[in-house]
């Protein structure tokens, strides 16, 4: 059986990535949409043969309970609407597959895994990369251990993209969860936790926002350093004046690197010793194909997803935590658990 998948916001990420792997999945097809733009919904069902009554808007959503050909609501709107809708979908017994940065805070985020905890259905988190094979293959390497000890690590994460693309600037907007920590910086923290397997005990965080003309209220760039357990530190950088694309993990007795770490495609590497890691996956979409295939096999096999809620609110706590600092004199703040 292939679930049916509703994607909830058609903007730039649901239109030339999600809706186009749908196409490539095995396990699951795009079967509805949920839509606050009216004027989107011809060109959408006549690409996706969607019918009618797996149309809904923001105002009648919640009516998607009595869709039997509806299994896994996509939520793919500004950050600050993931909660809200995920709690929704949840309580009207959807699966939830909910994109990066999961919430605006830790404190959601836990509400959310609580409301799909509570309705019986699966909250995952749209963390492509984690189902990217040289990214599993650092992930194995935590465990492994081929240069020794983990010592350092540097995970940089940006793009102009702000300004492309999207149906407006919500990304400058702090209420809609704007800033390039929430929409890069995630990659970072992210890469820093799955590349030790380990979870950051304190953060220190400087907002180095250089053009508040432009950026107003939201960070354009934050530089952060995370401290592990084992001494091990992260430096990292995550801006939207740069692209940055790197992530290096150096050991004891040598390094290992992917440069681009989280690009839709052509995620390569090498290590000291001269391992190659050749990119994996071929062109876009393939990789959201995979990850919507990956989340959908943990659906129709009950067993738990790559990247679950409680994944999302260990990096939301980290996200909170570097605000704290950087608000406080990028004094050191301690990451709750
Ligand atoms: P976008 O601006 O292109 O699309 C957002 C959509 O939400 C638009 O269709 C817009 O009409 C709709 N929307 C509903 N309510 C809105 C509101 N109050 N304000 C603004 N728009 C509203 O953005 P996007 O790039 O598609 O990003 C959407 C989500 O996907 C974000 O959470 C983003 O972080 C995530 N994303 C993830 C990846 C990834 O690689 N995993 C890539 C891009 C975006």
């Amino acid at each position: 059986r292939r679930l049916g998948v509703a994607l909830v916001g058609l903007g730039g990420y649901s239109r030339d990535l999600l809706a186009p792997a749908l196409q490539l999945t095995r396990h699951c097809r795009l079967a509805g949409i949920v839509t606050g733009s009216p004027h989107k919904i011809a060109e959408w069902q006549g690409s996706y043969g969607i019918p009618d009554a797996n149309v809904y808007g923001y105002d009648d959503f919640h009516r998607i309970a009595d869709n039997d050909d509806i299994d896994v609501v996509y939520v793919v709107t500004p950050n600050h609407l993931h909660m809200p809708q995920t709690l929704l979908a949840a309580n009207a017994g959807k699966h939830v597959w909910c994109e990066k940065p999961m919430a605006m805070d830790a404190a959601e985020g836990e509400a959310m895994v609580k409301a799909c905890r509570d309705n019986r259905v699966q909250l995952t988190i749209g963390y492509r990369m984690q189902h990217e094979p040289n990214t599993r293959r650092f992930m194995a390497m935590a465990e492994e251990r081929p240069f020794g000890r983990i010592v350092k690590l540097r995970a940089d994460a940006g793009w102009f993209g702000w300004r492309d693309g999207a149906d407006d600037a919500w990304r400058l907007d702090p209420a809609r969860g704007g800033g390039a920590m929430y929409d890069m910086g995630v990659y970072c923290v992210n890469a820093a936790r799955y590349s030790t397997g380990l979870e950051p005990t304190a953060i220190r965080a400087w907002n180095e926002t250089a053009r508040r003309d432009v950026f107003g209220e939201v960070d354009e760039t934050m530089r952060f350093e995370l401290e592990f357990p084992g001494d091990i530190v992260a430096k990292c950088v995550t801006s939207f004046g740069r692209n940055l694309n790197t992530l290096q993990v150096d050991c004891e007795r040598g390094w290992y690197a992917l440069s681009p770490f989280q690009a839709y495609e052509g995620n390569a590497g090498r290590a000291s010793d001269g391992t190659v890691f050749p990119a994996q996956l071929g062109e876009r979409p393939r990789m959201q194909a995979e990850q919507m295939d990956q989340d959908a096999l943990a659906i129709l096999n009950g067993s738990p997803p790559r990247a679950p809620g409680e994944e999302g609110v260990r990096d939301m706590r980290v996200l909170d935590a570097a605000f704290a600092s950087a608000r406080a004199d990028n004094g050191k703040v301690a990451i709750g658990g």
